[in-house]
């Protein structure tokens, strides 16, 4: 076992991980000699035992995913994932379009239940408690685990509404109360001191960068376990992309996070541990330095660098 792969105090600090990428050399060699022996497992529908690196000691996980299956009617679109996720870090879920990414993520939140057809096998737990057994209240779930999509969608109401909207629902009605919370996530989202002047006003008149951030104030404003960023940047130009990044590195003192990206130099900067999915498998899950520089897979070296998916 290398420094790199051993435990979660390895993992480094994400600011410098923009020196994972490597430039392709052409001269390497070339793909088609390569044996993808776990994607020709997949491809195969036989049994693949994914390289798991040692990050996660299991009591640092807020989410344990053990071997969760989800079909959509007769399409089955996760193939008993297995995952731990740490607490107070940023885990990446990289792979090809259509890989599951989505599914998995939104599985956490249940987001999916509202599918017709949709059936699960396996289970997930959030901070301990269970996601899909018996009597989960669904409602408290996704006020533990806050979710953040492609595209921002405020509500057409005021900016202190939108932040306050979670805490509203709980019942929680006294102003100062509301006021100290609303300044808290705005502050924790980087967006404050932009908007402190106005929370009055409509949210629809922020720019898309600025209400993706009033998205992750709302989010992050009931204080949740876990928070899912669902391709969060998809929809906004570069310099808000780059504002949304050094935000989910600064939120990730606080909270831990779950971003599903395609970009691969987006999950090499913010996140510190990589999970690569195949065909609604896990193929390789490690610290993301780990996965971008000393990948234990063929496939995930060629995917990571762009020859591969
Ligand atoms: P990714 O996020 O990696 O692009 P998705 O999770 O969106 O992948 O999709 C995984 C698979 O599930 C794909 O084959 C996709 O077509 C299928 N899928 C996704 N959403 C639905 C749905 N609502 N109904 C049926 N199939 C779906």
């Amino acid at each position: 076992m290398t420094s790199l792969d051993t435990n979660k105090a390895s993992m480094p600090p994400s600011q410098s991980n923009q020196v994972l990428l490597r430039p392709i050399d052409m001269t390497e060699r070339a793909p088609q000699a390569r044996r993808y022996e776990v994607i020709e497992a997949i491809r195969a529908n036989r049994e693949h035992t994914p390289s798991i690196h040692q990050i996660v000691d299991p009591k640092d996980s807020v989410l344990s995913i053990r071997s969760f299956s989800l079909w959509y009617s007769k399409s089955q679109a996760l193939h008993k994932v297995s995952l731990e996720i740490a607490r107070g870090r940023v885990t990446a879920l990289i792979g090809p379009s259509g890989c599951g990414k989505s599914t998995l993520l939104r599985s956490v939140n249940r987001l999916n239940d509202l599918i017709d057809g949709v059936r699960v096998d396996g289970s997930m737990n959030v901070s301990g408690q269970s996601v899909y057994g018996p009597g989960v209240d669904v409602i408290d779930l996704r006020k533990r685990v806050g979710m953040v999509f492609q595209k921002p969608n405020p509500f057409p109401t005021s900016i202190f509404e939108n932040v306050v909207y979670r805490l509203r629902i709980d019942g929680v009605r006294s102003r100062s109360t509301l006021r100290d919370a609303c300044e808290s996530a705005l502050r924790s989202a980087a967006l404050w001191d932009e908007v402190k002047d106005r929370l009055d006003q409509s949210a629809m008149g922020l720019s898309g960068g600025q209400q993706q951030r009033l998205c992750i104030a709302r989010a992050i404003v009931a204080d949740p376990a876990l928070l899912l960023l669902d391709e969060p940047c998809s929809a906004l130009d570069p310099i808000a992309t780059l504002r949304i990044e050094e935000l989910i590195r600064e939120i990730s003192r606080r909270y831990t996070v779950l971003i599903v990206t395609h970009n691969m130099q987006q999950a090499a900067r913010v996140s510190d541990a990589t999970a690569f999915m195949y065909l609604g498998r896990l193929v390789e899950y490690g610290p993301t330095r780990a996965i971008f520089q000393v990948p234990k897979l063929p496939e995930t070296e060629d995917y990571v660098s762009g020859r591969f998916g």
